[in-house]
């Protein structure tokens, strides 16, 4: 048999059923792994193996009693800024050092209620702020394909626990790219679901109009599964769309014909790797091979979507941020007076680049500035928004890069804030307008890094997105390529 930490979920359920498996043979499989492995990769801040253990022992008895839920036995990761009863909850963060939320976030309920298993809780960047898990107050996740370069962030400890060996699964969240970014670093299946689809309680919060929960897998199918279990409507969340969940999994089909896809011309610009250019071009010729069309489309209001994320996410993170302030959550600083106390603990308890949003976000909501920034973004974030609802009028799905470049070295993009951000050029439109992306492994650069590529689809259209995304994982072989650890 294939080593068991290299089973998908699809694969490990198969055995689990025919009871040729156990859950807690395959958690220990997970443990020893995590074990051996993490402190070279640094994917978690936090493993559970006692609990992870009983639940394996449980979902086993479950089993036996004839229980058969979707995901019984599989062990999976969450990322860190996704509350976990019980568990400590840092979102990479000093300021939530020891945190441990009396309530597990929806999501996590959600995978659990499916006979999800917890690994335990994956590293990122401080409150999801970041592409590459370096603003991690904590540690840097390292790349499973190259140590000495970056998982992709926020959600790097997620993917690079699933790329590792060390998750079957993994939750992240995306509020502009860190699902589908570390995705692509990391060669996964990577879905940011629409806003809406999966609900937000427990999941702290950064930018509230953008934050979205989804899954990190090995395969498209294995996305498709999570997606299942974590997707619908939520009284705990205002915000989550009281819609049916289809059936992700039966549909995907395999077909692509007739699929109308679009290409952006804004997504294949100047100073982006050729190499990544290159094999998204050939995964578009493949698709039209297959019998799908490719229609040059134009998304104009492009060039805008980062100047006006980093208006609108830094303005909703200055707000969200205001309660850790030592009175409510994690340690304190005691100076004896209220002002004093706020400033002490806030000021330790930040990280740089969370201050720098803070500011940035608290500048741009200020009386005298909030028409001029704050009011301008949201109005051009409808522009943005209003490019994929035309284009959607002509096309099905949409495919671009992932990202400009393959995974970056560690340390190269730190001192440079405005280099970071970068990063995030062909993620952002997404988070913006509110549509689901997810990322597919379309092919390794000559250094064997990793290379993504997203289909974006129209607000609720996850079934749509799979089933490309799937059509095409069958008819290629890079998502079977593994990176070489112990
Ligand atoms: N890299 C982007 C940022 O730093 C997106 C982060 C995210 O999606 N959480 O804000």
């Amino acid at each position: 048999m294939t080593q068991l930490t290299a089973l998908t979920i699809t694969e490990a359920l198969k055995l689990l059923r025919a009871r040729q498996l156990s859950a807690l043979e395959l958690t220990n499989a997970y443990l020893e792994r995590i074990e051996r492995l993490n402190p070279q990769v640094q994917a978690y801040l936090t493993v559970t193996a006692d609990v992870a253990r009983q639940q394996a022992q449980a979902a086993d008895q479950a089993r036996a009693n004839g229980a058969d839920d979707p995901l019984l036995g599989i062990p999976l990761a969450i990322k860190d800024v996704l509350s976990t009863r019980d568990v400590e909850t840092t979102c990479g963060s000093k300021i939530l050092k020891g945190y441990q939320p009396l309530f597990d976030a929806t999501s996590v309920n959600r995978l659990k209620q499916a006979g999800g298993i917890v690994l335990g809780k994956a590293n990122c960047d401080e409150f999801a702020m970041g592409s590459s898990t370096e603003n991690s107050a904590y540690t840097t996740t390292r790349n499973p394909w190259n140590l000495e370069r970056v998982p992709g962030g926020s959600s790097g400890g997620s993917a690079a626990a699933v790329s590792a060996g060390l998750a079957a699964g993994a939750l992240g969240t995306d509020t502009g790219g860190s699902i589908r970014q570390p995705g692509a670093f990391c060669a996964l299946a990577a879905l940011k679901p629409s806003y809406g689809r999966v609900s937000r309680y427990g999941l702290v919060a950064f930018g509230s109009s953008l934050d979205c929960a989804g899954p990190l897998a090995r395969t498209v199918e294995d996305a498709a599964r999570l997606l299942q279990a974590i997707a619908g409507h939520d009284p705990l969340d205002s915000t989550s769309m009281n819609l049916p969940v289809p059936d992700y999994v039966a549909g995907l089909t395999g077909e692509v014909k007739g699929l109308r896809i679009g290409v952006p011309e804004q997504y294949f610009i100047d100073g982006m790797q050729a190499e990544i250019e290159g094999a998204v071009r050939a995964a578009l010729s493949h698709l039209e091979g297959m019998g799908a069309t490719l229609v040059p489309i134009s998304l104009p209001h492009t060039e805008y979507s980062l100047p006006v994320y980093y208006i609108i996410a830094p303005a909703e993170a200055s707000t969200n941020l205001a309660r850790y302030d030592g009175i409510r959550f994690g340690p304190k600083i005691d100076k004896g007076d209220m002002w004093p106390t706020y400033k002490a603990t806030r000021g330790q308890g930040f990280g740089a680049e969370v201050k720098r949003r803070i500011m940035l976000g608290t500048y741009a909501l200020s009386a005298g500035y909030y028409d001029a920034y704050y009011g301008k973004a949201q109005a051009v974030r409808t522009l943005i928004k209003q490019d994929f609802d035309q284009a959607f009028a002509q096309v099905d799905v949409i495919i671009a890069p992932t990202t400009p470049s393959t995974a970056f070295r560690i340390g190269d993009n730190t001192s440079d804030p405005l280099k970071m951000y970068l990063e995030d050029v062909f993620t952002l439109p997404a988070s913006l307008a509110g549509i689901c992306g997810l990322n597919v492994p379309c092919g390794f650069d000559q250094q064997g890094l990793p290379i993504g590529m997203q289909i974006l689809g129209k607000a609720f259209s996850e079934e749509v997105v799979l089933r490309v995304g799937h059509a095409y994982e069958q008819s290629t072989a890079w998502h079977q390529r593994q990176p070489a650890l112990g």
